[in-house]
This record gives C-alpha cells, sequence and structure tokens, in this order.
C-alpha cells in the first residue's frame, strides 16, 4: 500500500506479552517496504525517534515511548535458489517465527524444529540472534535486508556482518534499523539435534521426524514455560552468564552442586541465571510477586489483563529486576545481563 496510518497517543498494552501498560505519542503498521520509507520520512520530519516493534515479546515497557513505534507486519515466504541438498528461503519479516517453523517441516526444509514455539516475529529472532535446545538462528542465515532508521535507505547484510553472538546482533547493539527480510539456507535432509537432555529420549525412536521432534519440543516448553498470553512474561530475563575458571572454582567452594556448562570451542564457564537468582538471598515477598514458580529465571506480571493493575506497575517491575541484578552480584559477585529489552 502508497498511504500510511499515523495514530497518535496509543496504548500498546495488548502489544507487548507482559501485558504492562504501554503508551506511544505516535503508532503505526507496515506491511510493505513502501510503507516503511512512509513512516521513516514521518519520523524525521517530526523529528521524533522510531523504535521497530515485532510480536512483543522481548520487551519490558516502563514508560510512554515519545516517538513513533512502526509494527511490523511485512508478510510473505518464498524459494529464492535450490540445490539437490539446500534451499534458499526468503522470509518477510513480520512473518510470525514459530508459524514459520512450521511451514518449513511441512515443506521438508529442516534445521529450525528445535526452536519451536518461540514467540515473536522473524524480525525479532534476527534481532535477538534467538536459540532454544542447542541450536541457534544465525546459523540459517545467509542476509537480512534492513532500513536504517535514521535516514531510510536500504542495505542488505551478508551473514557475516550481522556480529552474531549468543543472543546478539548488530541489530540489536545498535537500535538503528528495521528488519524487512531474512534469507535462510536449509537443508533437505533431516539431521536431529537431540543433545539437549529431554530431547535425548528420542534418539533410540525409529524414522524419527522433524515434526516429531517439534511435537516434543512444543511439549516441553508447554511444561516448563508459562503461557504467555494468559500470564505476562517475555520468557527467560537474563542470559546465562560466562565466568573465567578461577570464579567458578572460588564458588565452587561454597556451592559445590553448583551447575556448570562448557560451550563447544569456548574456555569460558557458563552458569545458568536461574540458579543464581534460584540460590540467591533475594526476599521472599520478590519471588512469590515476580518470579515464575516453576522458574526463577523467567519474570511474569501475575496482573496481565487485569484493569486494575498495581500504580506504576512496569517500573516496580524494572525496579525488581534491578534487585535481582544487585543481589546476585552481592551473593556471588556475578553480573546478570538483561535479554529482554528495557524501554
Ligand atoms: C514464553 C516465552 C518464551 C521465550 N523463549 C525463548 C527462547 O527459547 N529463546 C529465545 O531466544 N527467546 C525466547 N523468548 C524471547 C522472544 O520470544 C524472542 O526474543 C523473540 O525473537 C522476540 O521477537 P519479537 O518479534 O516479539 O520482538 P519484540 O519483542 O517486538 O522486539 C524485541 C527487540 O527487537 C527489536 N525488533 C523487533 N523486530 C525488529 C525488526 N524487524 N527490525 C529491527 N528491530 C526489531 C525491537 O525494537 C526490540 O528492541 C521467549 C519469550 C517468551 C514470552
Amino acid at each position: 500500500m502508497n498511504y500510511l496510518t499515523i495514530q497518535n497517543n496509543v496504548s500498546l498494552t495488548d502489544q507487548n506479552t507482559f501485558g504492562l501498560p504501554w503508551q506511544s505519542r505516535f503508532f503505526c503498521v507496515v506491511d510493505t517496504e513502501k510503507q516503511v520509507a512512509l513512516a521513516l520520512a514521518f519520523a524525521k520530519q517530526k523529528k521524533t525517534p522510531a523504535l521497530v516493534l515485532g510480536g512483543g515479546s522481548n520487551l519490558l515497557p516502563t514508560k510512554k515511548y515519545q516517538g513513533l513505534v512502526i509494527k511490523n507486519e511485512i508478510k510473505g515466504k518464498g524459494i529464492v535458489k535450490e540445490t539437490n541438498n539446500f534451499v534458499w528461503v526468503r522470509v518477510g519479516a513480520g512473518e510470525d517465527w514459530h508459524q514459520f517453523v512450521l511451514w518449513s517441516i511441512r515443506n521438508n526444509y529442516f534445521g529450525l524444529e528445535n526452536m519451536s514455539l518461540i514467540p515473536g516475529t522473524v524480525g525479532g529472532a534476527v534481532v535477538q540472534n534467538i536459540g532454544a535446545y542447542d541450536v541457534d538462528i544465525q546459523r540459517y542465515i545467509t542476509k537480512v535486508e534492513a532500513y536504517k532508521l535514521e535516514t531510510g535507505k536500504k542495505k542488505v547484510f551478508e551473514r557475516a556482518d550481522c556480529q552474531f553472538d549468543y543472543r546478539n546482533s548488530i541489530f540489536k547493539k545498535s537500535d538503528e534499523w528495521m528488519v524487512v527480510g531474512v534469507t535462510m539456507k536449509l537443508p533437505k535432509t533431516f539431521r536431529p539435534v537431540l543433545t539437549y537432555k529431554p530431547l535425548a529420549r528420542l534418539k533410540t525412536k525409529k524414522g524419527l521426524t522433524a515434526k516429531q521432534v517439534s511435537q516434543e519440543v512444543c511439549k516441553i516448553r508447554r511444561s516448563k514455560l508459562p503461557d504467555w498470553k494468559k500470564l505476562g512474561t517475555a520468557g527467560s530475563f537474563f542470559g546465562n552468564p560466562r565466568a573465567a575458571q578461577s570464579v567458578v572454582d572460588r564458588l565452587k567452594k561454597s556451592y559445590p552442586d553448583m551447575p556448570v556448562f562448557y560451550n563447544y570451542g569456548s574456555n569460558k564457564a557458563t552458569i545458568p541465571a536461574g540458579w543464581l537468582i534460584q540460590h540467591s538471598r533475594l526476599s521472599e515477598k520478590d519471588r512469590q510477586e515476580f518470579l515464575y514458580p516453576k522458574h526463577s529465571l523467567i519474570v511474569v506480571n501475575n496482573h496481565k489483563g487485569s484493569k486494575k493493575q498495581p500504580r506504576n506497575h512496569a517500573l516496580r517491575t524494572k525496579n525488581f529486576v534491578m534487585r535481582v541484578q544487585k543481589q546476585v552480584q552481592k551473593d556471588f559477585g556475578i553480573t546478570l545481563k538483561p535479554e529482554v529489552r528495557m524501554f
């Protein structure tokens, strides 16, 4: 479409999976690149900042956004190249991630099944370099198309330019880009990754299919994670911190049962953030109000959907997050970094 509707002072409470009260000064929905250009021109003309919104599943909004929120609904997927072994799929960044995973499985394009049921859009997935059960999205990405928010100019990033790292990318680091399209190279041969312990039981299953792996992943996730449609959350709030061996050795003296794992190719140890929070001296009152009882890494809003959320609840949640960081630092000398974007 060649026109764009800009709304003023819009409530975005139902646009963040935390369900926290949130507003923006300006708001628009784009489903074409032409509309992206119009939105960015509007922001420039008004001298106002722009923020891209996908599914709102990795956000903790704490105050009204005094600029233009651009909701990305650019859809579409198609094969751009194919060989005997691989297919290159170009997908619009506004597609729903989980639906895209299911589509790839239905078409016998493999690799994404371990990342089933992660909420949000394809664009948000690239920004965050999402991952689950020992697979992350970066390994399949060949190209990312994005618009520079300030200039409205389009750039095509090769994979090497994207600076992918654990739950990070150039798009997350700089906040300067709007991702509109992604090309992924997916194998046509199914090679399951079953290294994550709860998936290991599938190793003995004869004729295992990607659909079965996806279904198992969904089953595990539903049993472990809250249903964000009912309970406010953005999933794991903090990344798992990496620590030098000397730090691990020091902590192991006081906490011999502390779990530690080593990622392939790294000499740094990773300590589960959830374990650190669970074993910190955070108050019981805080735990009960803000943490998911089944998993200490998941911050929740128990008031999602209620007309009477506590006054300044978004800010209260942010303050809680800061208390967690302070307490873990004090108890273990380890810094927890939020994975969730706070605005
Ligand atoms: C219950 C639950 C479980 C989760 N499990 C996982 C998991 O297993 N693994 C995992 O990695 N994550 C997980 N997440 C986090 C989240 O789903 C992902 O990070 C997701 O990819 C965010 O996508 P989104 O479209 O919702 O992004 P949003 O929340 O809308 O945005 C997040 C950030 O990305 C930016 N952004 C979004 N789209 C674009 C774009 N097109 N261009 C530029 N910037 C953009 C936004 O400005 C913002 O800074 C979980 C979340 C929930 C609620």
